[in-house]
């Protein structure tokens, strides 16, 4: 049991108070990411955290890679402080050996040995260990091929006043703000590509999400909000869990449709679910609304569109994706795990309510004028009052690099 996770952190700008506090929940956040493996603490070291101890540190490190704030971890093996050049071999081949073990069996693996030195009283210099290590794990395994430029496998010590620590090589976190370290925001999640990265963005940055859906059964499927309820729980997944509440629309379409110009319809909608959306922010202490809108992707997102729906609110309406190309969002929604949910075939939003010409650059005075035909605060009333809520926990689909 001398395996650890050795998790390095950036946003090196934030000072003083600021930083205990990203520290706090940076750990906070560690160890609840860590409730599946008992007995595992997270331990500050100057500059670095320290979680374990684990029999083996993959599973835990792969656990860890996703938490907001961290900009890469490594599984180690820990050794006792002042060790000698044998311990660390013996320990640099143990290493070596699982690392090969997980890897399909296919010829010549380059490698180096990285030393650094931060405990300057250890009486060997960096490049002599390295010298060493590399030299000894070349003559016990036939597969490695030293490579001092971009190899696949980096071997590196890290010799500190607390331990000496060797690794095999890191797994790039996420980067970013510990979740926690901002207030929340009310997420308006569909099932399409965009609003979950929206989210995921948002949360990369210290936001909380709660998630807000607008259901439009049964124009919409059953399968149309198990995609929404799949999203969120990969949302959860990244986060400190989740809740969706899921809102019914519906009426709110049908009258829209029922009354005001077709050409506004979008729009209408769209400040609809703001209102909601902003009422369940005051209840739930959200400061601000999250969307996967993005500049011009569509006739309803022009900026004189964006001002309109703005103005059906008076809370800020973050748009995390608003400068991004549609082939950016498709590329992070991979990473994020999201985009084979949301390529899925079932629509979120029944072409049935979608008007064919819709409005470009719409005035808020006429939307005004439309909603002032429908009956839109008993409608907000009964749709925030019909919700139905559920919570994701902090699990779910794995992280592939
Ligand atoms: P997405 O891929 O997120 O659906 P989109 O580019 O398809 O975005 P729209 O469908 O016009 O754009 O929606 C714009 C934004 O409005 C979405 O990103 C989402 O934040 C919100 N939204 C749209 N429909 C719904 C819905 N049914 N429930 C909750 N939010 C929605
Ligand atoms: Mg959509």
């Amino acid at each position: 049991m001398n395996r650890f996770v050795l998790v390095r952190y950036g946003e090196l700008a934030l000072k003083g108070g600021n930083r205990a506090f990203f520290e706090k929940t940076l750990r906070r956040n560690l160890q609840h990411a860590l409730r599946r493996f008992p007995g595992a603490r997270v331990e500050k070291l100057r500059g670095r955290l320290l979680a374990g101890p684990f029999e083996n540190a993959f599973p835990p490190a792969k656990a860890l890679s996703r938490v907001f704030g961290v900009s890469s971890v490594s599984p180690v093996l820990s050794l006792p402080a002042g060790s000698g050049p044998e311990e660390m071999e013996k320990g640099a081949r143990a290493l070596v050996e699982e690392w090969l073990e997980g890897r399909p069996p296919r010829g010549k693996v380059t490698f180096k040995v990285e030393t650094r030195r931060a405990d300057k009283s250890y009486p060997s210099t960096s490049a002599a260990i390295s010298a060493r290590l590399g030299a000894a794990l070349l003559a016990a395994f036939p597969a490695l091929e030293a490579r001092m430029k971009n190899p696949e496998l980096q071997v590196e010590v890290d010799i500190r006043s607390e331990a000496i620590f060797v690794s095999t090589g890191r797994i790039q976190g996420p980067g970013g703000l510990p979740v926690g370290t901002q207030a929340g925001g009310v997420l308006l999640l569909s099932g399409g590509i965009d609003s979950p990265v929206a989210g995921w963005l948002a949360m990369k940055r210290g936001m909380p999400l709660q998630a807000a859906h607008f259901d439009s059964y049964p124009y919409t499927s059953r399968e149309s909000l198990q995609k929404v309820e799949d999203l969120a729980a990969i949302l959860a997944s990244w986060g400190e869990g989740l809740r969706l509440h899921v809102f019914p629309f519906t009426a709110v379409q049908e009258a829209v449709k029922a009354s005001c110009s077709p050409r506004y319809h979008t729009v209408l909608f769209r400040r609809m679910m703001h209102r909601i959306a902003r009422r369940l922010a005051l209840e739930t202490g959200c400061p601000a609304l999250v969307t996967g809108e993005s500049l011009g992707q569509v006739a309803s997102q022009t900026l004189e569109n964006l001002a309109v729906i703005d103005q059906a609110v008076d809370i800020p309406v973050l748009r995390p994706l608003v400068t991004f190309d549609k082939q950016e969002t498709v590329d992070l929604a991979r990473r994020i795990g999201t985009f084979d949910i949301s390529a899925r075939p079932f629509p979120d939003c029944c072409t049935v309510f979608t008007p064919s010409r819709p409005v470009i650059r719409g005035k808020i005075e006429t939307a005004l004028e439309e909603e002032e035909k429908l009956p839109w605060r008993e409608l907000l009333e009964e749709s925030f009052r019909g919700r139905e809520e559920k919570d994701f926990p902090p699990t779910g689909a794995s992280y592939t690099h």
